[in-house]
């Protein structure tokens, strides 16, 4: 077999996509319009299935995904893959018999779909469809990609375990299914910051930490992140990002370009944080949390307060602040939650 089609590329760790022009070769399949060029045997590759025009991903080794509209080639390689193992060819033809079946039906409702609630609504259903073991994986490939920003944390182990249990505490009162865990990194010279990654994974930098003087303030902190991995914000921010991943992930329930892409989410925190509606709705749940635990929502307003003094004036910025803008409206708003000026 040999083909050539186009084709969108991800790397799995930035957003970016890169038009390149795929070749399957005798057995190879190689990517020309990176730097450097990909290759692998196309055993590694696995398809998403056909589903009328909808593109279609390619899934390679290290979360790296291609997207292309060019079915007919797709499905070429993919007979190629199952020549020499019958057995399988034959479930493969089923299976996707199958599923072009129920394509043809909830393809057009998707779309429909799409068109009519939009994609943020879309996005939001299909995260909180998403399995916990599902949600657990992006986590954990989230956190490997986090690693590549950060350096390992100079904490003692007496701040982590005061932490930890703080995190533990609030997981308990709020009657959480999963157990949340920190993650504690250093993010260089001067940087307080949190991120929240599916499963309920939070990361911690050692300098916010070390800025928070109260456990409440802690608390605070902590209680804002677990609402974005409550409300599934890293999950929406993936789906979010293409219509086709929807479809894809929502119709033939094939989650795998989701872990693909999960390894995405760092490289979406740093850059540009979670959306302004995201963090509206975190510190929604951090207040609801505050006032279960009975902690007064002024040690919010006093970290907040100190993240802004701690925020870099010059370089690049990383901190809290840059990916959790509008200060003054937050305070206003816990300002208003403990029923005062
Ligand atoms: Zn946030």
């Amino acid at each position: 077999v040999n083909a050539t089609f186009n084709g969108k590329y991800f790397d799995g760790e930035t957003l970016q996509s890169r038009a390149v022009i795929v070749a399957v070769t005798a057995g190879r399949l190689s990517v020309t319009g990176v730097e450097p060029p990909v290759e692998c045997s196309l055993s590694e590759i696995r398809a998403s299935d056909r589903l009328g025009r909808v593109p279609r991903f390619l899934y390679l080794p290290e979360r790296r995904t291609i997207e292309t509209e060019e079915n007919d080639a797709v499905d070429e390689m993919l007979a190629f893959q199952q020549r020499g193992r019958p057995a399988a060819f034959v479930h493969w033809l089923e299976s996707r018999a199958r599923v072009a079946a129920i394509a043809t039906v909830t393809l057009v409702v998707s779309v429909a779909a799409i068109i009519y609630f939009g994609l943020p609504v879309l996005a939001r259903r299909a995260a909180m469809a998403v399995p916990a073991s599902i949600e657990k994986n992006a986590g954990e490939a989230a956190l490997a990609a986090f690693n590549r920003y950060t350096q390992p944390s100079q904490l003692s182990h007496a701040d982590r375990v005061r932490v930890e249990r703080l995190l533990d505490f609030l997981a308990l009162k709020q009657r959480l299914t999963y157990h949340p865990r920190v993650e504690f990194r250093s993010l260089g010279a001067n940087v307080p910051n949190a991120f929240a990654l599916p499963g309920g994974i939070i990361i911690m930098s050692d300098q916010l930490v070390r800025l928070a003087e109260d456990d409440e303030e802690i608390m605070a902190v902590l209680a804002h992140e677990l609402g974005h991995v409550e409300r599934r914000h890293g999950m929406q921010g993936v789906l979010r990002g293409s219509a086709a991943l929807l479809v894809v992930s929502t119709v033939t329930g094939d989650l795998s370009t989701l872990t693909s892409f999960s390894g995405t989410i760092p490289f979406m925190l740093l850059q540009r944080g979670y959306s302004r509606e995201f963090e509206a709705e975190a510190d929604d749940y951090a207040i609801a949390t505050l006032h279960t635990v009975g902690v007064d929502p002024r040690f919010f307003i006093s970290i907040l307060e100190k993240l802004e003094k701690a925020r870099p004036v010059v370089g690049q910025d990383y901190s809290y602040l840059s990916t959790h803008p509008n200060t003054s409206d937050r305070i206003e708003k816990l300002r208003r939650a403990r029923g005062g000026p």
